[in-house]
């Protein structure tokens, strides 16, 4: 399968938080995707708020969410990183 296109998909891949490819990564109920240990620490800290929300669009959730990984993300950032050359 020749996959065109997989560059666009690299924005779309990353994490808004580390900035770097999605490691783990998870859904949040907005749509947005994040690195499970990113969006942890970062609901993490506003814990005391008992608010938790999207860094990228800024949608709140109470109770804070339940993050599951989402292994259709997974499949493609290990595609991706095959087909980009090793820096
Ligand atoms: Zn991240
Ligand atoms: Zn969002």
């Amino acid at each position: 399968m020749a996959q065109q296109g997989i560059q666009m998909d690299q924005e779309r891949l990353c994490c808004s938080i580390c900035l770097d490819l999605l490691k783990d990564p998870v859904t949040i109920p907005c749509g947005h995707n994040y690195c499970m240990n990113c969006i942890k620490s970062y609901w993490d800290e506003e814990d005391q708020k008992k608010v938790y929300s999207c860094p990228q669009c800024r949608q709140t959730f109470r109770p804070r969410p339940a993050l599951v990984k989402n292994t259709m993300l997974a499949d493609l950032v290990e595609e991706l990183k095959k087909t980009e050359p090793q820096l």
